[in-house]
């Protein structure tokens, strides 16, 4: 999969030599295709070249789920979903959000900058309002700010995220431009990275794929799920019989197809001329991911039987991460004439 790699901005002085990146994931379900295809491949092909920092976010999580024992489970699937898939916690570091109390105390500070108008205009914020009408609460609004916090305490000029967080992307960016104006050049302004999937639509073929929505292929599920799941899929609803010619490019099935093996030519001519249907596209699919992610299922129920290595792995990297959020945290105020 080819990256598409923005450039990186000068360094600013006291930022890292090598450029470091930063991504977040929400413990909102389990990972599945989308997150994978949009964001973690570039988590884990990034790693060797970047200085990177992943985070857990549990803090953004806490605006949807409110049951404290699934946020619990769901931090510990995530963090063994992501190392299962590759991350190498000696090659970069996972933590989780609540874990690095500096991030709050930033977004504060963040908050003091940012006008409420433009977290009113975010998209995702008016996509909340509308699926989460009776939950209106205060940190669905927020949620950019702190976001932003979470990238810059760490000076991170690149993050690798899917399509849909360009525009929080571009609010961070804002954010760090309101702040280096008011109180003097102080972060840079990350850039987002995106892969060549930055949006993978779900199995009803309309929405993004994403954990809360529930449209999901759950990589990490037993092949069944994966079989039930990808056979749900909504392809070309043109397509009325078997014999009709398809449209591959608006099915996502064959989309998907692109990812998984190198004979997608084939399977666009094949769904193209009727020569094969899409029950034929879907059951090669679900072989191929179930073959492509094999190896991560069977790492990823080793992890979620002994689950102190993945505290263990989380808990030395918010430790890790302690002296440079310090760091920040100590030139924030300063500047801004808290000390
Ligand atoms: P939620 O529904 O709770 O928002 P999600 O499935 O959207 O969950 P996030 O934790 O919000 O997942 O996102 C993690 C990363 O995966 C982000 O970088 C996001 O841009 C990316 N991502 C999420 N869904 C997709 C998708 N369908 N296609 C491409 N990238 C995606
Ligand atoms: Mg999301």
């Amino acid at each position: 999969m080819t990256v598409e790699l923005a450039p990186a901005p000068a360094p600013l002085a006291g930022a890292a030599p090598r450029p470091r990146i930063f991504s977040g994931i929400q413990p909102s379900g389990i990972v599945h295709l989308g997150n994978d295809l949009g964001a973690v491949r570039n988590y884990v092909m990034l790693q060797y070249e970047y200085e990177a920092i992943y985070c857990i976010v549990d803090y953004h999580a806490l605006t949807s789920t409110h049951d404290p024992d699934l946020m619990r489970i769901r931090t510990r699937e995530l963090a063994a979903g992501l190392l299962a898939l590759g991350l190498d916690p000696d090659r970069c570091t996972l933590f989780v959000q609540s874990h690095r109390p500096e991030h709050t105390e930033l977004a504060w500070l963040l908050c003091t900058v940012t006008p409420v108008s433009w977290l009113e205009r975010t998209p995702t914020y008016k996509d909340k309002v509308a699926t989460q009408p009776d939950d209106v609460n205060h940190g669905l609004l927020t949620y950019p700010v702190l976001q932003a916090a979470d990238i810059i305490i760490y000076k991170a000029s690149m993050v690798p995220v899917g399509k849909d967080q360009a525009a929080h992307l571009e609010l961070s960016r804002e954010i760090v431009r309101a702040f280096n104006y008011r109180y003097g050049e102080t972060f840079p302004e990350p850039q987002a990275v995106f892969t060549s999937a930055p949006v993978v639509l779900g199995t009803d073929g309309v929405k993004k794929m994403s954990k809360s929505v529930g449209n999901t292929i759950d990589i990490l599920g037993e092949p069944d799920l994966i079989r039930r799941q990808v056979m749900s899929m909504v392809t070309d609803t043109q397509r009325g019989l078997r014999s009709d010619p398809g449209r591959p490019e608006v099915c996502n099935v064959c989309q998907l197809h692109r990812f998984f093996g190198d004979d997608y030519q084939e399977i666009w001519e094949g769904e193209r001329t009727a020569r094969t249907g899409c029950v034929d596209t879907k059951k090669l699919l679900v072989e191929r991911i179930v073959t492509h992610y094999a190896g991560a299922r069977e790492r990823y129920a080793e992890l979620m039987a002994n689950p102190a290595e993945v505290d263990g792995i989380l808990e030395a990297g918010a430790d890790r991460l302690k002296p440079m959020a310090k760091a920040t945290m100590a030139e924030v105020k300063e500047k801004m004439g808290l000390r």
